[in-house]
């Protein structure tokens, strides 16, 4: 194709985690602004970002393939703009320069604010423009944490994954430094925002039609805002302030740390009606000394503690958890511990990641990354195996009962047929419990809360058909029927 690119259109692609989503959201609210529209075809745009993950070296050669592809337009077109942002930004300057040349443009994740002036910079000396945080040993701590700055603005519905569903930013950064991870480099200090930011937000979004906010931080439940007057909001006083918000109707927060689940956050998810019945509770190895060369600072027990501890405080919650195979040392034996945990935990899902070694990260600098790639793959296989045969047992539970589910849009991925359709098209969304359901229903239906039966169950999906009042009860153009927006580009990765 040579089309003539547009100065004032803008293309994304983002790869990675519910916190890059956001930032893409929010760079693109902010060339909105300055008069940009968003395009969903390379060649059509003057500007053509990628918003980067490093969490494993998969996520990052997607990122150069992606490049790779629109050299041929850079080539065609020298005053398109290409930017690199976010993570593999603030990791791998060089890096980028090196494998990619035409790149015009490096963005830190604490450094997005400074995009669209960048892009003005980049056209006005056609000199290539660099803007990162500080290296985690680059200064003091107030210094570093003032280098990554929590860039929330301005909100852009058209660019959520539906409108009636949004990100929240309540903390930046992580301090855990688990030995694996590159987070603590890529988004700096562990930092929470102050509460009083974060309600104006979402009483932003709810005035914008929102009804479900995710509440995101690296380790969610560690938030607390110390206002320097001996008072500390934390994330269970958060979500009670949020609960206030009345057109707001489902609260979810992501991801929690174990050893900070605190019985008064348990509470609070028990109690506030709101409060989506679900915590993603990562994990990572079922074996001690792996643990512990992770850093992860608890111990099997203490997480099957933590664990008992959830489903005691809030009968019915949902659990998911993250793991990761083949980490440096990883016996047989130790493995054989993460497939029993999994068998005993009955968790909804989990993530399960085979372990890429991450340049700078201290496992990187202590163990050899000693498990061959065949049986980091196996052992993925198996484990999944095993969850997979528990989330069957999950969804199936829920046959014969009803749910309420959030009505997200129709069906992408065409599941199997849903019995006895109404009419409509086949619809999809997520009950209290974080479970995908899909039913057959009018579009009228997407972005309400909808009662459904489920009749039937897969292991990532409940089937069901929806309470027939809500099919024919509903006024017209109650529901929010959003124009169904141009979508940011995702390369093909899991949402971690
Ligand atoms: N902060 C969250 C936590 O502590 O659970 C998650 C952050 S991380 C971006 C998401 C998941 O990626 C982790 O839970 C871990 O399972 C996985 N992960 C992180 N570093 C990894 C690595 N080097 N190799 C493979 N998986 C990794
Ligand atoms: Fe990475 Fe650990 Fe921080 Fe999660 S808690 S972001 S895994 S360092």
């Amino acid at each position: 194709m040579n089309r003539m690119p547009h100065e004032r259109a803008v293309y994304i692609e983002t790869v990675g985690c519910q916190m890059n989503v956001l930032d893409s959201e929010l760079v693109i609210a902010a060339l909105k602004k300055q008069g940009y529209t968003l395009t969903d075809d390379p060649h059509a745009a003057g500007v053509i970002l990628f918003n980067t993950c490093s969490v494993r070296e998969h996520a990052e050669e997607k990122t150069y393939s992606a490049l790779g592809r629109v050299a041929p337009i850079k080539r065609d077109h020298p005053e398109t703009v290409i930017g690199v942002i976010g993570c593999m930004a603030q990791k791998d300057q060089d890096h980028i320069r090196t494998r990619a040349p035409y790149v015009d443009m490096i963005v830190g994740t604490g450094q997005l604010s400074k995009i669209p002036s960048l892009v003005d910079e980049v056209r006005r000396t056609n000199l290539p423009q660099l803007a990162v945080s500080l290296g985690r040993t680059d200064g003091g701590r107030t210094e570093i944490e003032a280098s990554f700055e929590s860039y929330d603005p301005a909100r852009d519905p058209e660019m959520r994954p539906t409108p009636f569903q949004a990100f929240v930013r309540i903390q930046i950064g992580c301090d855990k430094f688990c030995t694996y991870c590159v987070v603590p480099s890529t988004r700096g200090p562990e930092q929470s925002r102050h509460p009083d930011h974060i309600l104006a937000e979402v009483r932003t979004l709810a005035d914008q039609g929102c009804l479900e906010v995710t509440l995101l931080g690296q380790t969610v439940n560690s938030y607390v805002y110390d206002h320097g007057d001996g008072r500390r909001t934390r994330i269970s006083d958060l979500i009670a302030r949020i609960h206030d918000v009345p057109s707001i109707r489902r609260i979810k927060f992501v991801t929690n740390f174990p050893k900070d689940m605190s019985n008064d956050l348990l509470d609070a998810v028990r109690d506030l009606p709101k409060a989506v019945k679900y915590l993603h509770v990562p994990v990572q190895s079922g074996c001690d000394t792996i643990l512990k060369r992770m850093k992860r600072l608890y111990t099997v027990a203490e997480y099957r503690e933590v664990l008992a501890r959830i489903r005691e405080r809030i009968p019915g919650v949902a659990v998911s958890s993250d793991f990761i195979v083949g980490f440096c040392g990883e016996t047989e034996e130790s493995f054989q511990k993460s497939m029993v945990l999994v068998d005993e935990s009955k968790f909804k899902n989990s993530f399960i990641f085979k372990y890429s070694e991450r340049p700078g990260t201290s496992a990187a600098g202590r163990f050899p990354d000693d498990v061959p790639d065949d049986v980091k793959r196996r052992r993925n296989h198996d484990l999944l195996e095993v969850q997979d045969a528990y989330s069957l047992i999950d969804h199936r539970q829920w046959i014969g009962k009803s749910v309420e589910v959030l009505v997200e849009g129709p069906s992408r991925k065409g599941h199997k047929q849903t019995p006895n359709g109404p009419g409509g098209r086949q619809l999809i969304g997520r009950t209290m419990t974080d479970h995908i359901a899909v039913f057959q229903g009018q579009d009228r239906l997407i972005g309400q809360i909808v009662t459904v039966d489920v009749i039937d169950a897969h292991g990532f999906t409940l089937y069901g058909e929806v309470r027939i009042n809500q099919l024919a009860g509903l006024p017209t153009g109650s529901a929010i029927t959003p124009e169904l927006p141009i979508r940011p580009r995702r390369i093909g990765l899991d949402l971690l």
